[in-house]
């Protein structure tokens, strides 16, 4: 089995790791790039993206991170982590950075103020049955994407979900549901990726 580790800057963490043990693997929290050498794949969390895009600078993380999704380690990313793997955010704050692996144009808090937390069934390709209960927290949408990458899910007219090879990428928080479907695709990549 893949060892899956959680970006444990900030976000979301303890969820994450609840879900991967749901669906059948055991997770490690990843702060130090030394961590993240260890582990086959990693999800980065919600939360919020200036703050985990500081604190990856600030943790030596940034450059040792982008390195590892250039080579093609499978990575997770659900909402505020989504937008840590967008190659482009519309509106960044100053200095915000990215860890990329997804040619895709991201925009912040995207759903707005009158909707700024909501939940909606969502079908998700590559997830079995019924759509998944999507969990959405001033989410972000894709605003477009580039031809590697491959939508997943819509949900009002706007991109939700996307892959571009060993990347994944939700707007909604999963590991907030009792449904580990999504995770279980996540697992499912990764242990692909190393048995390969
Ligand atoms: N709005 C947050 C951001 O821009 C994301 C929120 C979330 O992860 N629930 O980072």
């Amino acid at each position: 089995a893949p060892v899956i580790g959680v970006l444990a800057l900030q976000g979301d963490v303890r969820e994450h790791l609840t879900a991967l043990a749901a669906a059948g693997v055991t997770a490690r929290t990843v702060r130090r790039p030394e961590e993240l050498a260890a582990v086959d794949a990693l999800v980065v969390p919600g939360g919020e993206s200036t703050t985990i895009s500081k604190l990856a600078v600030l943790f030596g993380m940034m450059e040792p991170l982008r390195a590892r999704v250039r080579d093609g380690m499978p990575v997770y990313g659900t909402c505020a982590g989504m937008i840590m793997l967008a190659g482009r955010i519309l509106d960044p704050r100053s200095g915000q950075e990215t860890f990329g692996g997804i040619d895709m144009t991201v925009r912040r808090n995207a759903f707005g103020r009158q909707n700024e937390s909501f939940e909606a069934a969502v079908a998700v390709k590559g997830v079995p049955g019924e759509p998944v209960e999507g969990v959405f927290i001033r989410a972000p949408w894709v605003e477009s994407v580039g031809a590697g990458a491959e939508v997943l899910a819509e949900h009002g007219g706007h991109i939700v979900a996307v892959r571009q090879g060993n990347v994944l990428a939700t707007s909604f928080h999963p590991e907030l549901t009792g449904d580990h479907r999504v995770h279980a695709l996540f697992v499912a990549m990764a242990t692909a990726a190393v048995t390969r």
